[in-house]
């Protein structure tokens, strides 16, 4: 799955596996499964269904208990046959329980099952495709031609979801293969994992057909997939490996498919060459929901989109939006071999799919669009939020205990993907690519259409690492890795030079950003490869490491260091998930060297991690602040995407903690003084035909137009109003405003405009046939500073003809992110908790993003003690989110302490470097 801009969240490790867990004794081998849908006929949401499961006994019981939710069972039914034998003897039932709680359904037999017996499960059911985007949904678009409304049905799995459509054994390790059939009106079509065999009129029903697809291979219940809808598609050219691309969406919308047609099929092709593994299907349908929760789902040959991760038009598309769609698609494709082909054999190693189909995407799009040069930028912006996720002491582990699948759904977050895709970006660096390769492809290999843990993949890994002696004999893969999936958190080493013997002490310790209120005796260590560069040793290319932090851990000494005035780095390319502090001067020879003209010596990479570490250490008083801001002086000769963003990020963060202190006035004139020079250079809001490709530049570009807008610089506000009034008074022309500039032009208008503005966009949203466009325009409709259009517009979050519920959550984002809307937003919040987690069933997780849009700009004591009150008084509506709730309580901690340790003195710091450039 790809999360849809997933925020903090996690799960508490109390468990007992059993309560949860099905019985192993009975194995289901083959599904066959029947559902006819009613669309067409008229507010008919209703299903029914059949399924027939063929299990395997493997332990003799009188007890079958299967998964099943929402769904009404034909009990009386239910039949169960011996169908070993040729007289096919019927089980006696004594009883059907269920068991709500766990989602159980349980029917007892008066004998029981015998060993080796293969078994029938016959179970008619139905049910109702609701609003809730989970299960078998109903999802629904306005047809421009038709003039109406027309509805779809369409299913979404993972994690817990199968069970909401058909009975079934909903574990991922139950893997078994899938004969469907979907009835269905005429006029409509159905489409599943496999190919359409054939279609037969559906006797009873008058008009209405069968569609019964090719039976599938082995496969988790949690990938299986089938739409019913009169989307239309177009086929993508035939690729070498022969699979059928075809790209589905809105009848309206379908010019958009255009770029997905052409990326598809090229990602999937690299992996069968990356991976060595042909992909077992004859085809890949791609399809674009107009209601959908998360990004993107890769159910085995028939992959469900977001219409914005999918869709893309060349004329009102942004690049970034272009990136993301590459990106998204690469991600679902690299799940069809990490994921569908080997599937994790329990939740816990959900980083398995999730930090692999991550990191494999990166390489995909690199290897497709080189020029974007976007392996670097989804390098470092992953590193980067796992340096400030996994800072918080309420993190988790990479590899989680799972214990009720309810929680589940809190693992999908920065850990799970972002952290896995570090991970494995480490792991290849230090082992090298090639070695991973083979490895990787090993597994692979070795568990096809089966299930595996984290320690399969160490174990293939180890074989390849010491065949090409990339590794001691001595030493595993998982030794290494054991440190860094088992372990929450990440380290910081630190480096003390000792300049007349030329050596220096390095150390490691847990980096936690809440210094006060958590001590951690653990003393928990990690094994971290060490590479190092020099100012006449540069060997930042070098990525095997010369030497290793082991663990259980003494400082080390590395020796022959170089010179008296020379600085070192280390962690070249950033390759290793640690921060470095080093002693004062070593900062000090960093920050001059910075600033002379041979500063791009040191690698992008390496200049990030020098601008975040140094931000962060200051954040928790590890290091003086003066360091930060002499640091990044070195900007006024930086032209690099990366380096910016890094310093923006962190130089934004103070916005929270400022923007209510006396000494925003300073603040703001060294904001100002800081992007004066780069808005010019990128170019104000011109964007020059030349660039149009350069995914790099564009994004600079729009990151520095925004923030200059917001802080003031140069005509930015003038010249974004001026743009709008030409776009406002020829609304059907052409847009005057270019593409990737809209979202800055749009808030900035609407910041310093009325009402008269925002119903302009608000009617441009709801005319758009653009995904991308529409996402824009939701995000800048946050940024009016009008309290009653704030208002407003967060009620129509929670109105279903206004605002799709998918996109409810992003609303209130961005209605939070606004200085005056934070306050319309937390009251909002406050008072219809209730009525936003109804409007959010069953999907409550999604819950943690509003806590984390609150959490992360409350500062002050009284905030931390409402919000904790409020919390206790809610206690039931956020029973499914419990780890967010400790990760947004311990961020507002931290905000706080943020304020009593620099409060005092960041005014002279600001005054100092307000004045000195
Ligand atoms: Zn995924």
């Amino acid at each position: 799955m790809n999360m849809y801009k997933v925020t903090a969240a996690f799960l508490t490790c109390l468990f007992t596996v059993n309560a949860y867990r099905l019985q192993k004794d009975v194995r289901p081998e083959h599904y066959k499964l029947e559902i006819i849908s009613y669309l067409g006929e008229k507010d008919n949401f209703n299903f029914d269904g059949k399924v027939w499961i063929d299990t395997s006994c493997v332990k003799p019981t009188s007890n079958i208990t299967l998964h099943s939710k929402d769904l009404t069972i034909k009990e009386g039914e239910i039949n169960i046959k011996d169908v070993s034998s040729n007289d096919s003897k019927t089980q006696k039932i004594s009883k059907i329980n269920y068991d709500k709680e766990n989602d159980f359904l349980i029917i007892l037999l008066t004998e029981p099952l015998k060993e080796d017996h293969k078994y029938e499960i016959y179970i008619p059911f139905s049910g109702k495709l609701d609003d809730g985007l989970a299960g078998f949904y109903r999802s629904s678009y306005y047809d421009k031609k038709k003039k109406e409304k027309r509805w779809l049905g369409v299913t979404q799995f993972e994690a817990i979801s199968a069970r909401r459509a058909f009975p079934c054994f909903d574990e991922p390790e139950m893997k078994a293969t899938f004969d469907i059939s979907i009835g269905r009106k005429d006029g409509y079509r159905a489409i599943s994992n496999m190919p359409l065999l054939n279609t037969e009129p559906l006797k009873e029903k008058e008009g209405w057909f069968w569609d019964r697809f090719d039976t599938s291979v082995p496969m988790s219940t949690y990938l299986v997939a089938y739409i019913v809808s009169d989307l239309d598609y177009k086929t993508a050219d035939k690729s070498s490996n022969n699979v059928t691309f075809r790209i589905w969406a809105r009848k309206d919308a379908l010019s958009q498919v255009e770029f997905a047609k052409e990326v598809g099929p090229k990602a999937l092709e690299y992996y069968e060459k990356f991976f060595d593994v042909k992909y077992p299907l004859p085809k890949q349908d791609m399809v674009a929901i107009p209601d959908f929760s998360a990004g993107a789902m890769e159910n085995w040959g028939l992959i469900t989109y977001r219409e914005a991760y999918l869709l893309y038009d060349q004329n009102i598309s942004s690049k970034s939006s272009q990136h993301s769609v590459a990106s998204v698609i690469a991600h679902e494709l690299a799940h069809q071999w990490f994921g569908n082909l080997v599937t994790m054999k329990w939740w816990t190693d959900l980083w398995l799919n999730e930090g692999f189909a991550t990191y494999m995407a990166s390489l995909a799009v690199e290897h497709l669009f080189p020029q974007w040069n976007s392996l670097e930028e989804e390098g470092a912006e992953n590193m980067i939020s796992v340096f400030s996720f996994d800072s918080l002491r309420t993190s988790h582990p990479v590899s989680v205990p799972i214990g009720d699948p309810k929680e589940i759904d809190e693992i999908f977050d920065t850990i799970s993907y972002k952290k896995g895709s570090s991970l494995l970006r480490m792991m290849s660096l230090f082992l090298g690519e090639e070695t991973v390769r083979k490895g990787v492809s090993k597994y692979l290999n070795k568990h096809k259409f089966s299930n595996a843990e984290q320690d399969d993949l160490w174990e293939c890994l180890t074989e390849e690492a010491h065949k090409n002696k990339v590794l001691p004999g001595n030493l595993t893969v998982k030794t290494i890795m054991d440190t860094w999936t088992l372990q929450t958190g990440y380290p910081v080493i630190t480096v003390t030079r000792d300049y007349e013997k030329k050596n220096a002490i390095v150390s490691q310790a847990r980096f936690l950003k809440d210094i006060v209120n958590f001590k951690d005796n653990s003393n928990p260590c990690w094994w971290i490869p060490l590479t190092y560069s020099t100012k006449s040793n540069l060997s930042f290319h070098k990525s095997t490491p010369e030497h290793w932090i082991s663990c259980p851990s003494d400082s080390q000494v590395i020796e022959n260091l170089g010179a008296q005035d020379e600085w070192i780095i280390f962690n070249n390319k950033m390759a290793g998930i640690y921060r470095v502090n080093y002693d004062a001067k070593n900062w000090k020879l960093l920050t001059e060297y910075l600033q002379s003209e041979e500063y791009s010596k040191i690698p992008v990479l390496n200049r990030v991690q020098l601008i975040n570490d140094a931000a962060d250490l200051a954040f928790v008083g590890r290091l003086e602040y003066d360091v930060f801001f002499d640091l990044v002086k070195y900007l006024k000769m930086e032209e690099g995407y990366l380096p910016w963003k890094a310093a923006l990020g962190k130089t934004g963060s103070l916005t929270t903690h400022l923007k209510k202190s006396s000494v925003y006035g300073i603040y703001k004139e060294y904001m100002k003084q800081l992007l004066t020079p780069i808005y010019s250079k990128v170019g104000g809001l011109e964007i020059s035909k030349t660039k149009a490709d350069e995914l790099e530049s564009i994004k600079l570009q729009v990151m520095v137009a925004g923030k200059a807008c917001k802080f003031e610089v140069a005509n930015c506000i003038a010249h974004s109003q001026e743009l709008f009034k030409k776009l406002k008074e020829n609304p059907q022309g052409e847009n005057p405003i270019p593409k990737d500039l809209r979202g800055v032009v749009y808030c900035t208008s609407l910041k310093h405009g009325g009402a008269d503005e925002w119903e302009f966009l608000w009617k441009k949203f709801q005319n758009s046939n653009v995904a991308t466009e529409k996402n824009t325009l939701l995000n800048a409709l946050g940024c009016t500073q009008e309290v009653w259009l704030l208002t407003r517009y967060l009620e129509w979050s929670l109105d279903d003809t206004k605002i799709r519920r998918q996109d409810s959550a992003s609303v209130f984002g961005a209605v939070a992110r606004n200085d005056v809307g934070f306050y319309i937003a937390r009251s909002f919040f406050y008072e219809k908790i209730k009525d936003v987690i109804k409007h959010l069933q069953p999907n409550k997780r999604r819950i943690s993003r509003y806590l984390n849009s609150l959490a992360n700009q409350m500062t002050e004591n009284k905030d931390e003690q409402e919000f904790e009150q409020f919390i206790e008084k809610n206690k039931d509506s956020f029973s499914e989110v419990k780890k967010a709730v400790e990760q947004s309580l311990e961020t507002v901690k931290i905000n706080i302490q943020w304020q009593n340790k620099h409060a005092s003195n960041i005014k002279n710091i600001l005054t100092k470097y307000a004045h000195s450039s």
